[in-house]
């Protein structure tokens, strides 16, 4: 199955070898040093960024070598970028500025987003939008029901982290998505109320949407997956 958002570079070396050879991981950066770390992982989906959190402690350059390093590399995702009101509302216009270079390159080489968001919804859809870029997966939404036509109709995804289990906001988005723009991801390694998040930590999320999809599990697995091999253009 697909990890549509994972920090593996923050993994300890064995572990991670452990869920590539289970999991279809998309390995997120946070930075310039994790972005060169995740280009040399073998096996994985790479996505390069600088996060919305990293952003202000960011050296100057970085953006532009992180930007010189996806157009080198042949990853086929640029992430963890976004805009967060919520947690680092100070420097949201250095975000603006970061978010807006990463999605005009996303849009000249066809590459996917990987987009961080919180409190930020509306934003960052409105930025994705005005940079026509393509294929975006906008991770642990809990943003508003009625943003959610126009992430679809934008061709846009969201993913369900593991803390749908308990995170009531979390659980009305995962129910009120259209499915066929639902991924599922770990944003491992993480925790959050007391929940390690990891890989196999994405078998809840799959038992709960079933729960609230009122659907079989085998359903919510194929559903999933044959969004995720859309979303990463894999057969
Ligand atoms: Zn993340």
């Amino acid at each position: 199955m697909f990890d549509n958002h994972v920090h593996c570079h923050e993994f300890p070396r064995e572990e991670l070898e452990g869920y590539v050879k289970e999991w279809t991981l998309a390995c997120v950066s946070d930075d310039l040093q994790s972005s060169r770390k995740t280009l040399e992982l073998e096996g994985v989906i790479k996505c390069l960024g600088i996060h919305p959190w990293q952003v202000e402690k960011a050296e100057p350059g970085d953006l532009e070598a992180v930007l010189r390093l996806i157009e080198r590399s042949e990853a086929p995702c640029i992430g963890e970028v976004g805009l967060d009101r919520r947690f680092v509302p100070h420097s949201f216009d250095k975000q603006r500025e970061y978010f807006r270079a990463f999605l005009k390159l996303a849009r000249e080489l066809d590459l996917v987003v990987n987009v961080h968001a919180p409190d930020a919804w509306t934003d960052a859809v409105e930025e994705l939008r005005r940079a026509d870029v393509d294929r975006a997966l906008i991770h642990w939404y809990t943003g508003p029901l009625d943003l959610l036509e126009t992430i679809r109709d934008l061709g846009y995804y969201i993913s369900i982290n593991p803390a749908v289990t308990i995170q009531k906001k979390h659980q009305e988005a995962a129910k009120a998505a259209d499915r066929r723009i639902v991924l599922v991801e770990s944003d491992g390694p993480y925790e959050y109320r007391g929940m390690r998040l990891t890989p196999p930590a994405i078998l809840k999320t799959v038992e709960k949407l079933a729960e609230l999809w009122d659907a079989a599990e085998d359903h919510v697995r194929e559903v999933v997956e044959t969004n995720a091999k859309r979303l990463w253009r894999r057969s």
